[in-house]
């Protein structure tokens, strides 16, 4: 049997006018903004108007760590989101939009997979409505501003050598990573070094998606550093006056974007920050405001359970005050076969021993999310080859585990596949049991916040820093920001931080090299490896295989 690629099924796909998918939601003509046919913003005006409505019920997808295998977070989102409505929930998924770069890169599609995408794919992978490129304006005029501020006399005395504000650009395209700019004499400036970030690894874009409105993102651009003076006192946004012209760039941005499934279901698709240098989720706007028109609504965080529940928990519902009410953790047999030390050339053939032996780090994750006091069940992504024995193997091992696995195969057969999940999420979610408390309280101090997470969610023994760093740490304390949580930045592929140690590490060290303080977002990472804010495109990169055929059409994107 030959299958339908991705973007074959999604331009087959029986799109309603996006009018009417707002109609679902209660939300009327007057309040969509259309970007298009099957494209929509929110106003302001309408989400202000659902605050005072009850919320509906919060499920977080997430994953073991990635492996080459592949999990499908993504496609078991959409794909339990269609599962629910199909047997009779009313219920909305929240994801995150794409960024350009890895797209024509090798990354694969943001939009989901098989029969579990959001439509128009096409357009969500590339332009979309715009937010992007928005994000890309407005950090791009800060950088301007700030260059300018020197190049008229520097009131705020800037020292150049200690500009931390880089430029971004929505590629890969690592010749960008260490520039020098204002070359070429007196009237170009001041020249010093510089270099550009990938547009989702922005701060603007980490603003934006926990802002929970236009002022409050506003006062959060304002509040990210942007260089220090000699004697390392922080200049601000605010101070280079940028703040109110970079909220004017980002009115549209800020508000969610309406678009459906294959199924014909509401789907909010908004922001997407980094996973490693900040919290990897869609915005809160479009997360809380699902929670007032959906009775169920299922988001998905990037990376695996580690860094991305972890962040979601800790980052995201605690600055939105908002609470999982069932998490749902993605496994696949062919990734607990390569936890089980099997090639990925030789995941086609059965082998229950190397499923047994994988299934070390789907164990961790459940505990680790049990520890939250929210309750976890697994969701066995089915791919077309898997043995029902190997299928039993996770089942059983997540049963001893004390939780419970669900076959899923939304991918082959969207939500006839997810029916059996979604029937059981939404009796946990529905049972009240969830009792969510994030890891660490406010108050504790920024070292031991790192601490806690590696102990407890990485198992490991220590955290490694020397004095530098922990001084930095208690300076920002005096300066105020100790209460804000830690954004941890590690390799995805392992709890520790060497990405060759799969399955469920202990023992071993998690050494932070460098610490940053997202000011305006609102939280300190830490950098625990090599983190890549500028990636490169690989030897042959997807781009070279994407065009329009004779009809128009896009081919080649997945
Ligand atoms: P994630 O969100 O975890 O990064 P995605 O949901 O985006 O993963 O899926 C990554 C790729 O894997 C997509 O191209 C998707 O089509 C494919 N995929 C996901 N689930 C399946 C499955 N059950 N069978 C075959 N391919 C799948
Ligand atoms: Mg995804």
């Amino acid at each position: 049997m030959t299958h339908k690629t991705d973007i074959e099924i999604a331009r087959a796909a029986s799109k309603r006018p996006i009018l009417e998918i707002g109609d679902m939601l209660g939300i009327g003509a007057d309040d969509l903004l259309p970007y298009g046919h099957d494209k929509a913003k929110v106003s302001q005006a309408f989400i202000d108007s659902t605050k005072s409505k009850p919320n509906g019920k919060l499920i977080l997808v997430t994953a073991i760590n990635p492996t080459p295998a592949g999990e499908g977070k993504t496609t078991t989102t959409v794909g339990l989101g269609d599962g629910l409505n199909a047997i009779g929930k009313k219920a909305m998924i929240c994801i995150r939009e794409a960024s350009l770069g890895p797209n024509f890169g090798m990354k694969g599609g943001a939009a989901g997979g098989g029969y579990a995408q959001v439509v128009p794919m096409e357009e969500m992978n590339l332009h979309f409505t715009g937010d992007f490129h928005a994000i890309t304006s407005a950090h791009s005029l800060l950088s301007a501003m700030i260059d300018n501020h020197v190049y008229w006399g520097n009131e705020l005395d800037i020292d150049i050598r200690r500009v931390v504000w880089r430029r971004v650009v929505d590629m890969n395209d690592r010749a960008l990573r260490q520039i020098t700019a204002s070359l070429g004499g007196v009237a170009n400036g001041f020249p010093r070094e510089a270099g550009f970030d990938i547009t989702v690894a922005s701060e603007v874009m980490a603003c934006l998606c926990l802002a929970t409105d236009l002022k409050d993102l506003e006062r959060r651009l304002g509040n990210m550093i942007v260089a220090y003076r000699r004697d390392r006192t922080p200049v601000f946004a605010r101070d280079i006056k940028a703040d109110g012209a970079m909220t004017v760039l980002l009115k549209d941005a800020m508000q969610p974007n309406l678009v459906q499934t294959l199924e014909n279901n509401p789907a909010f698709v908004h922001g997407g920050p980094f996973a490693n240098i900040a919290h990897g989720c869609n915005s809160v706007i479009a997360t809380t405001t699902a929670l007032k028109l959906a009775d169920y609504v299922v988001t998905e965080a990037g990376f695996g359970a580690d860094l991305g529940a972890e962040k979601f928990m800790n980052i995201k519902c605690r600055k939105a005050g908002i609470a999982p009410d069932c998490v749902v953790l993605v496994a696949t047999v062919r990734a607990m076969k390569m936890n089980g030390g099997i090639a990925k050339a030789d995941l086609g053939d059965e082998n229950v021993d190397a499923v047994k032996a994988g299934c070390a780090n789907l164990g961790r994750h459940i505990g680790n999310v049990k520890s939250f006091g929210v309750p976890v069940v697994v969701a066995i992504n089915h791919f077309t080859g898997d043995s029902d024995a190997e299928v039993q193997a996770v089942k059983d091992y997540v049963v001893s585990q004390g939780s419970e696995a669900i076959v899923s195969r939304h991918w082959a057969d969207g939500s006839k596949g997810s029916a059996d999940l979604a029937t059981r999420v939404a009796e946990i979610a529905d049972s009240g049991v969830s009792n969510f408390a994030p890891l660490y309280p406010d108050e504790m101090p920024l070292f031991q916040k790192m601490e806690t997470i590696a102990k407890r969610i990485y198992h490991a023994d220590e955290v490694l820093a020397d004095a530098k760093i922990r001084n930095q740490l208690k300076d920002w304390e005096e300066q105020g920001y100790g209460h804000l949580p830690v954004c941890m930045a590690k390799t995805q592929y392992s709890f520790s931080t060497d990405p060759t140690l799969r399955g469920a590490p202990t023992g071993h060290s998690v050494p932070v090299r460098e610490v940053r303080l997202s000011a305006g977002a609102g939280f300190v990472v830490a950098v625990c490896g090599d983190i890549m804010t500028m990636p490169g495109l690989p030897r042959v990169p997807s781009a070279e295989n994407i065009r329009l055929n004779d009809a128009g059409e896009v081919e080649g994107l997945f």
